[in-house]
């Protein structure tokens, strides 16, 4: 066996309620005013936060969106410039939290990340942004986020058909993770945990929208980002950003739908990873245990559903090779086109 373990710094506050202590969070990084970001649709959600903040808060930002478009960020980079903000506290899921990084990517304020979603960017070094409609992805310490405050509560009112397939995102990160060309022990470990708690607790977020499994869940996703961060990603991440890219497709049902069938396509080229998976999902076969899940807590039954026409699917398998992540099973076309077709068509992976 042979392996290297690194990871990042940074602090993780978490429990029901804890949100209250963004103010002492805010200061002990030694930040005076505080800029809050989040999305257009909950507004109310970061005028709240800077209400709380009170003088601690310099102003509020609430104009993220999917994939940091090079726009918003400059009109976020203005704000940050016309109040003098000296930090910034994202609120809200991957999109705000990647609004967040941006800003700091470009002047280095210090960030307390504050998710609302299971997706797990606060705890990546990852920045993925839009310019033109063509996405890139940097990776630097300095995008992130110091302070992490989890809290389940603020998951309380994320739709279901939004907490779904964002649960399954996170179950991606933790899945690739087992067969990541860097996997370690203390990856896997917590990879294996990460899919254990998720599975087992997305399905009463979605139906009973249960304080307990929201408070597991995110847990999950927590460890399924840091799996994210410390080990690279496969084909199932460059596909989804691929097809992403393609038909602008919500991140996180796009991930939600095409696991059985990315996690198939690794099926016989990565034993281990499949029986580590299975246990963690109490089943035989990690695939289709997965489309199950995936069925239960997501919208779409099938890539077609999503507008794609099958001369789109030449075009994403083009794609997919092109600049391929590692993988353990070789990228082919021919296998790539193939599990686009089965996820076309919703067939069993
Ligand atoms: P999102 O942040 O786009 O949020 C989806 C929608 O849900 C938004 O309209 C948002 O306002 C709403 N919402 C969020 N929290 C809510 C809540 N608690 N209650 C009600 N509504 C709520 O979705 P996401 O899936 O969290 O993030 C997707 C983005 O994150 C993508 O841009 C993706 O590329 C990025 N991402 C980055 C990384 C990384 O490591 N860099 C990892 C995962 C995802």
């Amino acid at each position: 066996m042979q392996f290297i373990y690194s990871t990042w710094p940074s602090r993780v506050v978490f429990g029901a309620g804890r949100v209250r202590d963004v103010g002492e969070e805010v200061t002990r990084l030694g930040v005076t005013r505080a800029l809050v970001l989040g999305t257009p649709s909950r507004a109310g959600d970061a005028e709240d936060m800077a209400s709380a903040l009170g003088d601690l808060a310099a102003g509020v930002f609430a104009e993220a969106r999917m994939h940091t478009p090079v726009e918003v960020t400059e009109r976020a980079l203005a704000a940050v410039r016309e109040t003098g903000a000296d930090g910034v506290v994202a609120l809200g899921g991957g999109s705000t939290i990647g609004l967040g990084k941006a800003i700091a990517f470009h002047t280095d304020l210090p960030q307390v990340a504050i998710p609302t979603t299971y997706a797990g960017s606060e705890v990546t070094p990852y920045l993925g942004q839009t310019e033109a409609g063509e996405k890139t992805t940097l990776k630097t310490p300095k995008v992130l986020p110091e302070t992490v405050i989890y809290d389940p509560d603020l998951l309380a009112a994320l739709p279901a058909t939004v907490a779904g397939p964002s649960g399954v995102n996170a179950i991606a990160h933790a899945v690739e993770a087992l067969y990541a060309e860097a996997a370690n022990p203390i990856t896997s470990l917590m990879a294996d945990e990460a899919i254990r708690r998720l599975a087992g607790a997305l399905p009463a977020v979605v139906e009973t929208n249960d304080a307990d499994a929201r408070a597991d869940a995110l847990c999950g996703a927590w460890l399924a980002g840091v799996c994210l961060a410390n080990v690279g990603m496969a084909i199932h991440h460059k596909i989804c950003h691929v097809l992403g890219g393609m038909f602008e497709l919500p991140h996180a049902d796009i991930h939600c739908l095409m696991l059985p069938y990315a996690t198939a396509y690794n099926r016989d080229a990565a034993p281990e990873a499949m029986a580590r998976i299975a246990a963690a999902l109490a089943a035989e076969d990690a695939p289709t245990a997965l489309r199950v899940l995936s069925l239960k807590l997501g919208r779409h039954t099938n890539l077609k559903d999503f507008g794609p026409t099958l001369a789109d699917l030449d075009r994403a398998a083009d794609l997919a090779i092109r600049k391929p992540y590692y993988n353990p099973r070789p990228v082919d076309r021919d296998g790539i086109r193939a599990m686009l077709a089965a996820a076309y068509e919703g067939a069993a992976p």
